[in-house]
């Protein structure tokens, strides 16, 4: 019997794992993977230190600096160089700079003369009465046409894979759906958010963007050290969960039966009818039927850039602009050690919503496209000295319009059947902070469910 049982070994699971153990509870986590992190992995290989899965993080909630602080040596934070703060976008045949001040704003070939006049005028424009309105509604209402091309659209590529048409602002980015509704403006929002007193606690919530000494996968085997191996039950099929007469939860798979009382699921939506074959297909439609992008991620390493340097955090493309590319990340502009002195590691995504054609190249494609936007975009002719390809099926959640119908049904099963938990990115945000902040809030509510009972 454990306190509580978590389904999924990712960011999310071993967070919520990791705060449940250090508050004296019992938790097993069970695993399908062979291994621990989920979408997190880091590589190692010829010099180059790489990710196939997400690359960088924010620190935008305490919780993550809480967590690193918590975690002490086991695992360093390592914070963005400067040139993290150089964000690069294709424009009309060249990368451009993101304007990051007010003269920048105003001379950028990225956004229209009538946009930028537009600007000044934000802060009077019409608060938005449709809650459900997509962001590109939302950017094209208050900002101006360019702004969505140039900004919105690369930047909603680069973080959902998704479609900015699709997306519903107040799920998929609820701190400006918040900064409207609650300040009529984004401009007049930003200014005040900027002036309201912020505690001791607030104030760890930064934009510093950070990675791990060692790369992003030391961050959860730090936490599974923690949690101690022999409560992490890996390479586990079939597993279910069902109610037991006693009000418990059993916890099967092929390695055997564990009893619980809260069992806690981190997994995508299209995994959970199998792991709760006794909810009715009618309860679990909106859950099981969120769409993923598929992204394919192909890490690439040139050992020597012949004195070009790639200072920047990444390049993102506009959808307008019809390059096959998402982005390109550039670790090694941000983070040392990423390869060798003198070469550079790129990110290259591919794929997307608005992409999946390109999820169904096979690798020798694949490698010629890279090849071909390395040379283009980059401006780099060289043959990589290290080329691996990524593939995520189900790589980002997409909150869409349907977002309203899932978070009812997830609510209803929980609250249907108490100590069951539907956690993971079906809900409350698709970054690494978030899937922090999450596992901690659960945790927090367990233990204090638990500790009121006791
Ligand atoms: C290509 C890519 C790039 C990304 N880039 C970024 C980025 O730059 N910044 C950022 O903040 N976020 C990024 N993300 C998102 C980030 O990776 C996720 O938010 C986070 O890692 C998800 O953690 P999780 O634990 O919720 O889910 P997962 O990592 O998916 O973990 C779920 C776990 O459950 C296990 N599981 C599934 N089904 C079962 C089952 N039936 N039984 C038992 N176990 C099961 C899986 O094997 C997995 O280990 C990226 C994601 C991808 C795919």
């Amino acid at each position: 019997m454990s306190d509580v049982i978590v389904i999924g070994a990712g960011l999310t699971g071993l967070t919520l794992a990791y705060r449940l153990k250090r508050a004296g509870m019992d938790v097993t986590v069970i695993e399908r993977g062979d291994r621990v992190g989920g979408q997190i992995a880091s590589h190692e290989e010829r010099g180059f230190l790489f990710e196939s899965g997400p690359n960088t993080g924010t620190v935008s909630s305490p919780e993550v600096a809480e967590l690193f602080a918590d975690l002490g040596g086991a695992c360093v934070m390592e914070s963005a160089g400067s040139g993290a703060g150089r964000r690069l976008i294709w424009c009309r045949g060249k990368l451009r700079p993101l304007p990051h001040s007010l003269w920048s704003g105003v001379t950028t070939p990225l956004f229209g003369l009538s946009d930028k006049l537009r600007l000044i005028g934000e802060p009077w424009r019409r608060r938005g009465d449709d809650p459900d309105e997509s962001v590109a509604d939302l950017v094209k209402r208050r900002m101006g046409r360019s702004f969505l091309d140039y900004a919105v659209d690369p930047f909603i590529g680069g973080i959902y894979a998704g479609d900015p048409a699709r997306l519903v602002t107040r799920y998929a980015l609820p701190k400006l759906y918040r900064l409207e509704q609650t300040y009529d403006s984004f401009i007049r929002g930003g200014i005040a958010k900027a002036k309201e007193p912020k505690s001791d606690r607030d104030r760890l919530a930064t934009k510093k963007i950070f990675s791990v000494r060692g790369g992003l996968e030391k961050l959860c085997l730090a936490m599974a050290e923690a949690i101690g191996r022999d409560n992490i039950i890996l390479s586990a099929h079939d597993v279910e969960i069902a109610p037991t007469d006693n009000g418990l939860w059993l916890v099967s798979c092929d390695k055997g039966r564990l009893e619980s009382r809260y069992a806690v699921t981190t997994v995508g939506g299209y995994e959970l009818p199998r792991i709760l074959p006794w909810i009715s297909g009618s309860e679990m439609e909106a859950i099981a039927g969120l769409e993923y992008a598929p992204v394919v991620q192909v890490s690439v390493g040139v050992a020597d850039c012949k004195g070009r340097r790639f200072d920047a955090f990444g390049a993102l493309m506009p959808s307008c602009e019809g390059r096959r590319p998402l982005g390109i990340l550039f670790p090694s502009g941000c983070f040392p050690g990423r390869a060798p002195e003198g070469g550079a590691l790129f990110s290259f995504f591919i794929g997307g919503v608005r992409g999946r054609r390109y999820f169904a190249l096979g690798d020798d494609e694949l490698k010629a496209l890279v090849r071909e936007e390395m040379r283009d975009v980059l401006g780099l002719d060289v043959e990589p000295d290290l080329i691996r390809i990524w593939r995520h099926e189900h790589a980002i959640p997409q909150y869409d319009a349907s977002t309203g119908r899932r978070l009812e049904a997830v609510a209803a099963i929980e609250s249907a059947n108490p100590g069951l938990i539907l956690a993971g990115n079906i809900r409350d945000g698709i970054g690494m902070s978030d899937r922090i902040k999450q596992g901690c809030a659960i945790a927090e509510r367990i233990i204090q469910e638990t500790g009121e009972d006791s």
